[in-house]
């Protein structure tokens, strides 16, 4: 493709990327192939000749867009929100046609320094202080992939500073501390590094967050045991129910011991403290007075496209000291004379993406009042969906609705006052999800909280209005009325409701 064919399929590649969006409320949220569709439409070697451009984007549309699962769609409501703004398409397009590795800033100032940057305006945005601001030159943020791979990266930090620190503490004695709640990044991380995880339990009580208590024991406990715990993978907004651990309550326990490093992994819910008055939820001033590192996910709920997670740490010695690994040709002067920052010391890669140009301009478009009006907007639809769970005869929440994400579970009232046990209640919640997973018109995903099968509805597509709300909590108060009717039926006759 030359310069003037690039013009020209450009122009017709962002028509048709404006014309998915207007279409996107017609087609099904759900792709409705079949596992392996792909293979039977795609030829199984790659082509002797090159293809014509307009072929190749005809079978985009034809081939690929009905495999998709529209993240984007109005009435998508699993997992969490994926952001996916104009302003950060064009800032991929932009960082694309000046494809660099940026892994120093040699390799391009500009990465490097609007990195900077941006980092400080995020901080900023999300009140982070200024401990954690690069132009602090002690702390400071840059821009990882995901939040597993920040907190890899937390955790291979801490335990670097750990051994420097206690240099006779053999390895298989360190431990990760999680909550059962924490995600799989967790435990995921203890496979990677060989090191042992301890999940500390939550109950529903707390509202599945964890309780400084909690971690004061496992803490007394541990160390008595010859046990080093090193790190506490802390969470702010869960994925399966939006739990919040009391960083409050941490701190007063980790202050007695200053070897444990805390991260906070707020991937989903942390971009809420842009607005002022969710910062108390999120324990604001808990991180900034003893979180060591801090990660949220720029790229769910934060308006700027995959990927986009953001790590900040209060020493950047931290992640320099575990991570830098300069041989002689990643030298430069400036490095050298430590006026600049090299990211590939940052983080797991030497290469990195040019992600903080569509941070630049996502920030720059949308402002703090646009960023605080979108997470407004979220939540202000979730209470409206709490609203209709908390009228509906048979749907009831497993645990208060949290930002933007309700967890809720059918309970049957009937005039019978039948009592129903847990495994029953967990097998029709199993066979009223199975209804709502088999329709293509809508999309959420199941959870299990300490042993409840429940549903969760989280709000962020930028498209979603009341009416999508209100449709469905109809939709989804209709097949409770179906599941129970089926379910009825097959218990009374004796057949096994599973
Ligand atoms: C989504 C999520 C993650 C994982 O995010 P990745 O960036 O995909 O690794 C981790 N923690 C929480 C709380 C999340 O919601």
């Amino acid at each position: 493709m030359d310069i003037e064919a690039f013009r020209k399929a450009g122009y017709k590649a962002i028509d048709d990327i404006c014309d998915y969006y207007y279409s996107l409320q017609e087609k099904s949220v759900v792709s409705n192939v079949k596992p392996g569709y792909l293979a039977e439409l795609v030829p199984s070697e790659p082509p002797v000749k090159g293809e014509p451009f307009q072929n190749i984007a005809n079978d985009y549309q034809k081939l690929i867009v009905p495999g998709l699962t529209h993240w984007q769609h109005p009435s998508f409501f699993a997992y969490y929100p994926t952001a996916c703004t104009f302003e950060g398409m064009l800032g991929d397009l932009y960082a694309s046609s000046a494809s660099n590795p940026g892994f120093n800033w040699y390799a391009s100032p500009a990465c490097t320094e609007l990195e900077v940057i941006v980092m400080d305006w995020a901080a900023k945005l999300l009140g982070l202080g200024p401990a954690f601001w690069n132009s602090s030159g002690v702390g400071g943020g840059c821009i990882q992939s995901t939040a597993s791979d920040a907190a890899l990266i937390a955790i291979v930090a801490a335990r670097s500073l750990y051994q420097r620190t206690h240099p006779d503490v053999e390895l298989d004695k360190l431990v990760i501390y999680t909550t059962t709640q924490t995600h799989s990044l967790g435990l995921k991380a203890g496979l990677i590094l060989g090191l042992q995880v301890r999940a500390l339990e939550v109950t529903s009580g707390d509202k599945f967050g964890l309780r400084g208590e909690t971690l004061r024991k496992a803490l007394e406990a541990d160390t008595k045991a010859g046990k080093h715990p090193f790190i506490l993978v802390a969470t702010v907004g869960t994925t399966s129910s939006g739990a919040v651990d009391n960083l409050a309550e941490i701190k007063t326990v980790a202050v007695k011991y200053p070897s444990l490093w805390i991260h906070v992994d707020a991937a989903w819910a942390g971009v809420a403290m842009v607005c002022p008055e969710y910062r108390e939820q999120c324990y604001l001033q808990d991180i900034n007075d003893i979180a060591h590192s801090f990660c949220t996910n720029f790229h769910k709920w934060g308006l700027v496209n995959f990927d986009a997670s953001t790590l900040w740490v209060r020493d950047r010695k931290y992640l320099t000291e575990a991570l830098d690994v300069t041989p002689p040709f990643l030298r430069t002067a400036e490095g050298d004379a430590g006026r600049v920052i090299d990211y590939r010391n940052w983080h797991l890669a030497l290469g990195r993406k040019f992600r903080s140009l569509k941070f630049w301009f996502v920030i720059r478009s949308y402002g703090i009042e646009g960023f605080q009006k979108y997470i407004r907007q979220s939540i202000s639809l979730n209470e409206s969906f709490a609203e209709k769970i908390s009228q509906s005869k048979h749907l009831e929440h497993v645990t208060p609705p949290s930002f933007a994400l309700s967890v809720f579970r059918l309970v049957p009232k009937l005039d019978s006052q039948r009592v129903f046990t847990l495994d029953e209640l967990n097998g029709l919640n199993k066979q009223y999800y199975a209804r709502i997973s088999s329709r293509k018109d809508i999309a959420l995903t199941q959870t299990v909280l300490n042993g409840v099968s429940c549903i969760r509805l989280a709000v962020g597509a930028a498209q979603t209005t009341k009416e999508h709300i209100e449709k469905a909590s109809a939709l989804l108060n209709e097949e409770a009325e179906e599941a129970l009717k089926v379910w009825l039926e097959t218990s009374s006759s004796g057949q096994s409701p599973n």
